[in-house]
């Protein structure tokens, strides 16, 4: 099932929420600031924990990676790292739908029902947000329809911080 919501991706009590993150994985501005000020100190000590795969990258762009949610209503943070937007032809497009793939794939091995997902690479990497949008419905779509029907019954929601993206989503859905 997929649902869209507007509002803050902190306050939600799903097993997890999602936190476009950059490759250090220790907190930024936006939506990763947001998730770190809510969770609490507990979850930069965990995101410390996670294993460097190289200097300063403890998750490499469009993959994931999960800690707890500690003072979050959320059981878990799923860290992902959007691509930075230049002009879509880099890539682009394959690594925000492997991000949504990754996360998905991440909180059906832990057990969970529920995610929410941010509109990852929409702030400050600028993916423009309409075809950003649809490569997360389809990705997420995709996701479900693959799946056996256990999976199939995730919780999907894509929880947009403004009314525009929340009518971009809508649109897309209908
Ligand atoms: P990125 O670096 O991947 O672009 P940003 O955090 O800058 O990540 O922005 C990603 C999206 O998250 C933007 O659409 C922004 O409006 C949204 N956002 C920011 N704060 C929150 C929040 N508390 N809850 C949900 N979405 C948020």
């Amino acid at each position: 099932m997929i649902k869209v919501i507007q509002g803050d991706i902190t306050t939600l009590a799903v097993d997890a929420i999602v936190n476009a993150a950059n490759q250090v994985m220790l907190g930024g501005g936006g939506v990763d600031g947001a998730i770190h000020r809510a969770a609490g100190p507990e979850l930069y000590e965990a995101c410390l924990k996670v294993p460097e795969v190289r200097p300063g990258v403890r998750c490499p762009t469009g993959e994931a990676r999960i800690t707890p949610g500690f003072n979050l209503p959320a059981k878990f943070v799923i860290h992902t790292v959007g691509p930075v937007y230049r002009d879509g032809q880099h890539g682009e497009p394959e690594r925000l739908a492997a991000c949504y793939r990754n996360s998905l794939a991440l909180a059906a091995e832990n057990g969970c029902k529920s995610i929410a997902f941010p509109c990852i690479s929409t702030g400050i990497y600028g993916y423009p947000k309409e075809e950003a949008a649809k490569i997360a419905v389809r990705a997420v779509r995709e996701f479900l329809a693959a799946k056996n029907a256990k999976d199939a019954r995730m919780e999907v929601v894509f929880c947009c911080f403004s009314e525009r993206d929340a009518a971009v989503y809508e649109r897309l859905l209908s």
